[in-house]
């Protein structure tokens, strides 16, 4: 019999086999739930899910990919702020520099963050 305080609901219960046949109960602490990404809120993939601890002692490699806004925002996400941001630069720039080639919408785009 475990403890009371790890009886709680608190404590996620794992069923296990003893090798004697019996099943036992075993609790264990709840994995967090999956990161997200900050813009759509879709799973992001190739990131790590775990403890506070867990996700301090793992490899970065394990914890974000290796792109510009990688374990924040999804690729479409991140793809669609890298365009906007250029779109915005080249804006811009185009004020300075009238004779650069038009926009295809001549309006600024909005800066997203
Ligand atoms: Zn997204």
């Amino acid at each position: 019999m475990p403890a009371p305080r790890q009886r709680s609901r608190s404590r996620r219960r794992v069923y296990k086999r003893t090798p004697g046949g019996r099943t036992v109960i075993h609790y264990e602490k709840k994995i967090p739930n999956w990161p997200k990404c900050g813009a759509c809120g879709r799973r992001l993939n190739g990131v790590m899910r775990g403890r506070n601890v867990e996700m301090k002692n793992a490899p970065k490699s394990r914890k974000k990919v290796n792109r510009p806004y990688g374990g924040v925002l999804c690729p479409e996400c991140a793809r669609k702020l890298i365009k906007d941001k250029v779109r915005y630069m080249y804006w811009e720039r185009k004020r300075e520099q009238p004779w650069l080639p038009p926009l295809p919408s001549e309006e600024p785009p909005e800066p997203r963050e």
